[in-house]
């Protein structure tokens, strides 16, 4: 039996609303969008399309989500595959998988191809890694760079890269006509985080009293997106465990306490 690719999504309902802050990555990625309902505005006037974008930062901070969110905006399907799994699951047929992705997506298009943790595949040639042989990786990369250099200009697919460690990517990747677009997205800053905490307020059914989300940013330097979104829920379960009927400012306060505490196990097991 064939293992799973890639993901193939056809109706996206994230949006840029769902995206906080991050305003300048927004902006860059908009033109995207763009490009994407809007191509013969580009090509009219001799231009070309780029063909990939490279989302650049820290783990949690939302790349995988503003992809989503392009996707999303422009209403076209997302094929997202995570190049992780693509090295462990597909020994052998990694060329060939790359093929395939990029075959669903020409037919489908516009279309965007979102490949989360980049690194796994384009990691520069003739450095060993440790999951995979070395000559797979490098088929697969090829491969990749193959199907983005045999775009042509009425193509319409375009690819969005994520990685934390852009300093490991074999340059060919950057080259003009790949990856050309290195879009940097941070962790959040004060009043990213307060935005970020008011986007996952959002779903929660009952919030006791008005939660003071400027005091919540304070409460979370350093945290990513994904650990604010995980402060919300955790609060919830908290709440729910003792029986509340609401989620109260203490329940917050304790899941913030739960996720330093996770944090620094995480931390502690890396150094
Ligand atoms: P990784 O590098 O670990 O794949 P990532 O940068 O792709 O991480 P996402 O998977 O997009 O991060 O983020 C995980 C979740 O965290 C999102 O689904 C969302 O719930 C929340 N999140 C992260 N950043 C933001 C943000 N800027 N606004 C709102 N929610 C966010």
């Amino acid at each position: 039996s064939k293992a799973k690719l890639f993901d193939e999504k056809t109706d996206v309902k994230t949006s840029f609303k769902d995206v906080a802050g991050l305003e300048g990555a927004k902006e860059e990625v908009q033109e995207i969008v763009d490009f994407l309902k809007n191509p013969e505005k580009y090509t009219n006037l001799g231009g070309k399309i780029p063909k990939g974008a490279l989302l650049v930062g820290p783990p949690g901070t939302g790349k995988t989500l503003l992809a989503k969110a392009v996707a999303g905006e422009a209403k076209v399907p997302f094929f997202s595959l995570s190049g992780s799994d693509f090295v462990e699951m597909f020994v052998g047929v990694g060329a060939s998988r790359v093929r395939d992705l990029f075959k669903q997506a020409k037919e489908k298009s516009p279309a965007i191809i979102f490949i989360d943790e980049i690194d796994a595949i384009g990691r520069a040639r003739g450095k060993a890694n440790f999951s995979g042989s070395n000559d797979e990786r490098e088929n697969t990369l090829n491969q990749l760079l193959t199907e983005m250099d045999g775009f042509g200009t009425n193509t319409n697919v375009i690819v969005i890269a994520a990685t934390n460690r852009a300093d490991v990517l074999d340059t060919a990747l950057m080259r003009a006509g790949r990856f050309d677009r290195q879009i940097y997205v941070d962790l959040p800053d004060v009043r990213e985080r307060k935005e970020i905490f008011e986007v996952h307020l959002r779903p929660l059914k009952k919030v006791a009293e008005e939660l003071d989300t400027e005091f919540m940013a304070k409460q979370t330097p350093g945290f990513s997106g994904a650990d604010i979104a995980n402060v919300c829920n955790e609060a919830a379960l908290i709440a729910a465990r003792q029986g509340k009927s609401a989620v109260g400012r203490q329940d917050f306060l304790d899941a913030v306490d739960r996720i330093v505490g996770g944090l620094e196990k995480k931390n502690k097991i890396i150094t």
